[in-house]
């Protein structure tokens, strides 16, 4: 066997050097960063460490997604100006993925030269191939804001079931879809005037004229294929439903960029957005001197790797492709759209403290973690993942802690107290074999990183720390190290040992970067990189062992969970939702703007659709509850502890966050509305089963629901 000395770092060799040029979705500039966003953010920058330890050159970009009306309404509720929001967003962001170890290449905003010059100029170039269509609409608009209102910020009757309050676009009682000005008696839900209906002219991209190009964008095969295989499906119910063509301006007032030569015309956000991609990757070049043209030409040699969310699909595979044929440009190599993030296989929600704020989640705990996990559940499907608490505390305790860092903490102490930190120059013949088992399945992970099958990648991973630990108790080095006339034999075994670890923490490293880099500290080597699987490291001084990674305890899990809950009770952005108290699903409301919540979907986004079936409404069980009893909760500043009694034989325990609003004595005896099948939460104090429904925007201005007189309690509310 060889017995070289340190590994060396040099990369692959650079005929083989690929230029990438890799993307996440841009995060909307009015709100925080969730675990739901981390599914992407993590996902990509694992894909690209995994690049640049094989020495490719690869760019990974992102930018804020600052523009819109929603933007605009913030900044005007906060009393600032939306520059000032989005900068101190950005701020926020940028901490929020550095503390997780996204490392971006360049983090920048889509309210920048950059982007205004490239947005502008893109709009010229389509105007110019004939694909920009301007037709007169009609559409309803606020007197009193003066402002032209897009269907989320109309409510008004449902034209179809008469039910009142609904949105412009749709009901949310029987699922009806119209145009806003088919409400009954509409109302703006900016300023609570009745709109009028006002003519604008708008500026169209003309989609449908691009068909044959996206058809044949879409059918490149084999490694060209741009799409996964259930993306390419929901193309092609598009196709057959017809490409329509897409509105891309927006009148004034709106915080955004204007269009060339078309005075009180604004780009629409989401045309300019994606062009931050571009926009961020100028602003790159221009610091670094990288040559954009050669990234950004059609008939490039670069790849270029956009991951999103299934929610925007339609924008990626659909507008920005044919936007960039048409403008010039070149198209992207592939677009790696994942699906959802599920906690405890339900939506993440604000009431079971699931709706986890990445801000939260650093306070409570190590973010590789969540890397680690993200990374065992990660496939190159369209699927949602499901954070399962009790599996995430299991699988990093047992696999990360338990498998792979119990290698090194079982063989290091014997290299620093009996062999004064030096390796020896060879293994035993076990570990040679066992070190050169693990060093053969380089390709095959390699091959699963490149594919984006993550959880695959861990598992390979973890069979080998499997391999590794039977070694280590085959040998047992802590009874050798008491026999005598064994030194050397010892001395052999933890020098396997060790070099086992060190592969198996180059294969981690894409996942966990911090750890790695503790690693190489007490390995006393220079960056890993891929290349290095290969080399050995024997005759060589490392550092002494220091633990490298705890195990998680439930008490953390907990806290976090109660800090999400807690929360909630900030007022703004979000609506109040007050401990186990929740008001209904947020929309905007009179005087007030709410902003719809981004869901646990992804980025780039300032009009979600917020709308559920009546299936999904049907699935709540509503029920009147008598508050039996009300007390105060030691310990607890917020919460009262509930007892109702929604007529069955056992009552219910709820702790409600409306302790700033109610005393107990107010409570007792009082009829609400309970929701009944809420899964109990384990709370500090005991269980709670289920929640109280309550209005307002928190602290004093609290008010729980209360039925008409003759409600009885465990009566059904529908
Ligand atoms: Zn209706």
């Amino acid at each position: 066997m060889p017995s070289n000395s340190a590994p060396n770092t040099t990369s692959d060799s650079t005929s083989d050097k690929r230029k990438i040029l890799v993307t996440s979705a841009l995060p909307y500039a009015n709100g925080s960063i969730h675990i739901g966003h981390l599914v992407e953010y993590i996902q990509t920058d694992i894909w690209v460490r995994f690049q640049k330890m094989r020495g490719h050159s690869c760019h990974y970009v992102c930018a804020d997604d600052t523009h819109g009306t929603p933007i605009m309404l913030r900044a005007e509720q906060e009393g600032i100006t939306p520059e000032a929001l989005i900068e101190r967003v950005h701020g926020e962001h940028f901490q929020d993925f550095s503390d997780f170890a996204i490392e971006f290449d360049n983090y920048h905003s889509t309210h920048s030269e950059e982007n205004r010059e490239l947005s502008q100029d893109l709009y010229r170039r389509l105007d110019k191939a004939g694909l920009i269509a301007k037709r007169t609409i009609e559409q309803l608009y606020d007197p009193e804001k003066e402002m032209f209102l897009s269907d989320r910020f109309i409510k008004g009757g449902c034209p179809k079931c008469k039910a009142e309050e609904q949105y412009g676009d749709s009901c949310e009682v029987c699922g009806a879809t119209y145009a806003p000005t088919d409400l009954i008696k509409p109302y703006s839900a900016l300023s609570g005037a009745t709109p009028v209906t006002k003519e604008s002219e708008h500026h169209f991209f003309k989609l449908g004229e691009c068909e044959a190009f996206l058809k044949e964008w879409l059918n490149r095969e084999g490694n060209a294929a741009p799409l996964q295989l259930e993306a390419a499906n929901k193309m092609a119910e598009w196709f057959d439903a017809g490409l329509r063509d897409w509105d891309i301006s927006r009148d004034a007032p709106y915080f955004g960029f204007e269009i060339p030569d078309a005075p009180g015309k604004f780009l629409y956000v989401w045309l300019d957005a994606p062009i931050g991609y571009i926009a961020s990757f100028k602003n790159l070049c221009d610091r670094e001197g990288l040559d954009f043209d050669s990234y950004w030409q059609p008939g490039s040699d670069a790849e270029l790797y956009h991951f999103i969310g299934k929610d925007i699909l339609y924008f990626h595979a659909l507008f920005w492709p044919a936007t960039l044929q048409y403008a010039g440009y070149r198209t992207p190599t592939r677009i790696c759209v994942h699906g959802f993030l599920t906690v405890d296989g339900q939506k993440m929600s604000k009431s079971r403290g699931t709706f986890i704020m990445a801000r939260t989640y650093l306070e409570h705990l190590n973010p590789e973690y969540l890397r680690y996990y993200f990374a065992a559940k990660l496939s190159d499907r369209v699927e949602d993942i499901d954070l399962n608490l009790e599996d995430f505390t299991a699988r990093v305790n047992s696999n990360l802690v338990g498998k792979y860092i119990n290698i090194a903490s079982r063989s290091a102490g014997f290299i620093s107290k009996r062999f004064d930190g030096q390796l020896a120059a060879t293994f035993d013949d076990d570990g040679a074999t066992l070190v050169s088992a693990i060093q053969a399945q380089a390709a095959q992970i390699a091959t699963l990183y490149e594919a984006r099958q993550f959880s695959e990648a861990m598992r390979e991973i973890m069979a080998l720390a499997d391999q590794a630990n039977e070694y280590v108790s085959d040998k047992a080095p802590w009874v050798m190290a008491k026999q005598e006339g064994a030194e050397a034999q010892l001395h052999c075994v933890c020098t396997a040992i060790i070099n086992a670890f060190r592969v198996l923490t180059i294969y981690l490293k894409p996942v966990l970067p911090k750890l790695a880099a503790e690693v190489e500290t007490f390995l006393n080597v220079a960056p890993l990189q891929w290349s290095d699987v290969d080399g050995l490291l024997t005759d060589h001084a490392i550092n002494p062992y220091k633990h490298l990674m705890k195990r998680i305890e439930q008490k953390q899990i907990d806290a976090m969970l109660e800090a999400s809950a807690a929360t909630l009770v900030q007022p703004k952005p979000s609506p109040a939702r007050h401990g186990e108290a929740q008001q209904k699903k947020s929309k905007p409301e009179k005087s007030e703007t709410t902003i719809p919540e981004n869901g646990a979907g992804s980025s780039m986004n300032d009009e979600t659709d917020n709308t559920i079936q009546f299936d999904d409404f049907a699935k709540v069980d509503l029920r009147i509850a008598r508050i039996v009893k009300a007390d105060h909760v030691d310990g607890a500043d917020k919460l009262l502890q509930l007892t109702l009694d929604i007529g069955e034989a056992k009552t219910r325990n709820v702790f409600a966050g409306i302790k700033s609003a109610y005393s107990p004595e107010q409570l007792e005896g009082k009829l609400t509305v309970m929701v009944a099948n809420l899964a109990p939460r384990k709370m500090r104090f005991g269980i709670s089963e289920g929640m109280v429904l309550a209005a307002g925007p928190g602290g004093k201005a609290l008010w729980l629901l209360e039925p008409h007189e003759g409600a009885q309690p465990g009566m059904k509310v529908k």
